[in-house]
């Protein structure tokens, strides 16, 4: 199926066809249409699907097909997404896909000056794309005008809800007007989901895309097991000297941590950074420049942060902390593995933390293996494990166990770390 079937005006088809889209993902094929007929519509998709241009072309052809119902300023169609980078993501994939017409888009975030937003609030307006919290701020000070909204988008609904914006949307939604339509996006549909979906659309069309748990064959899949936080820091440190590793994006659980590690990183003299929700936008926006420019190697990022990250380089997904949510897992590890290149994931895990192994091998179908690295095997043996030695994070052959790492690749590329001693 190609996208002129789908019912798109001409000029998006040409701007598709300029962008290389050559056919319509499951989640587009199943959605446009829908849209374009003018359905309410909650959709079950997955970062990595293509539900962007889901939402974002049907939304576009109403802008491009027909004059604004009403007279004034403000969008015609409103995107919420529950962080930053993603709202900021958005609107980058919306500017390409409407740059034939030239379509004007603000992005409303927070952590960036109240200025430049204002100013492009004064202007006519197509598309805003907007994290709950700022757009709030905005409508409170009677700064947005909704008359002209004609689509209201939650991407990522799921997520919103789990950060706590349930009374933003409720009060953003309730000042939108009532012949909207409405396009709800989310993992889940289930749940405190399903109670929003209930109270923001009417007779939406339901479209289950299977869950993409399946994970890209093309990543690798590990765990190591970790005696104590100690041993953690020191299987971490030789991951990250392994010569393969070209850029790795490190998970932790809290802003905390992840400040601390990064800190302890950059001390060990790796070139690191951290993400987290309490930087400042202009500082999150300079620190993935500097990963996509190359010139920082090693981020280490909470899981709400690092959320649409789309960096080709990265080769290493390390959960320095194991996730907590299996959806989660899915998530971090599709950092790597970007745009037709392989990747490796890494979970450490302290033993009692086993299970999470095992619920996250029950959501995506996959196994991990087990891997050591020579010199810091784990006192205890996984019970029942399949161990795999391991030279850091460097894929083994296939049907063979890698060749174990020496201790003294560890001096290779900085300085040995002080607390690398035999344990
Ligand atoms: P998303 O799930 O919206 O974040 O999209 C994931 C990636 O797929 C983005 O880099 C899109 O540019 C790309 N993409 C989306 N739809 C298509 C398509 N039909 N053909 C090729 N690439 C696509």
């Amino acid at each position: 199926m190609s996208f002129t079937s789908l019912g798109l005006h001409p000029s998006l088809l040409e701007t598709l066809a300029s962008l290389g889209y050559l056919e319509p993902t499951e989640v587009q094929r199943a959605s446009i249409p829908a849209a374009l007929a003018g359905s309410d519509l909650l959709v079950s998709s997955q970062t990595g699907s293509g539900k962007t241009a889901a939402f974002m072309l049907p939304g576009l052809h109403r802008i491009v097909s027909g004059p604004a119902a009403a007279r004034g300023i403000g969008p015609r169609m409103l995107v919420l997404t529950p962080t930053r980078e993603l709202a900021q993501q958005v609107q980058k994939a919306t500017n390409g896909y409407g740059s034939a017409q030239r379509l004007r888009t603000a992005c409303l975030v927070g952590g960036t000056p109240y200025g430049l937003q204002l100013k492009q609030l004064s202007k006519p307006v197509d598309v805003v794309i907007a994290t709950p919290g700022r757009l709030k701020d905005h409508l409170d000070r009677g700064r947005i005008d909704f008359s002209r909204l004609e689509v209201l988008v939650l991407d990522e609904a799921d997520r919103m809800l789990d950060m706590g914006f349930v009374e933003d949307i409720d009060a953003i939604v309730a000042r939108t007007p009532a012949t909207r339509q409405t396009l709800l996006f989310s993992a889940t549909l289930e749940g405190v989901v399903g109670r929003l979906a209930q109270r923001v659309t009417r007779s939406a069309k339901r479209i289950d895309i299977a869950p993409s748990r399946a994970i890209e064959p093309k990543i690798d899949q590990r765990a190591i097991f970790a005696d104590d936080d100690a041993h953690k820091s020191r299987l971490l440190d030789a991951l990250l000297r392994d010569t393969e590793v070209k850029q790795a994006l490190v998970f932790t659980a809290t802003k905390r941590s992840a400040e601390a590690l990064s800190g302890a990183l950059v001390e060990r003299g790796f070139a690191a950074a951290a993400l987290h929700g309490d930087m400042r936008q202009r500082e999150r926006t300079m620190t993935l420049q500097r990963l996509r420019d190359g010139r920082m190697h090693i981020l280490v990022a909470t899981d709400v942060a690092a959320r649409g990250i789309d960096v080709p380089g990265i080769s290493h997904v390390i959960n320095f902390d194991a996730p907590r949510q299996a959806e989660d897992y899915v998530h971090r590890i599709g950092r790597t593995g970007r745009a037709g290149r392989t990747g490796i994931a890494v979970t450490l895990l302290a033993h009692r933390e086993k299970y999470l192994m095992r619920t996250i091998e029950r959501y995506t179908g996959n196994a991990m293996r087990i891997a050591v690295i020579a010199g810091l095997e784990p006192a205890a043996r996984p019970v029942g494990a399949r161990v795999e030695r391991t030279s850091g994070a460097r894929p083994a052959p296939r049907g063979g166990a890698g060749a174990p790492v020496r201790r003294d690749e560890w001096k290779r590329g900085g300085s040995r770390p002080a607390n690398s001693g035999r344990r």
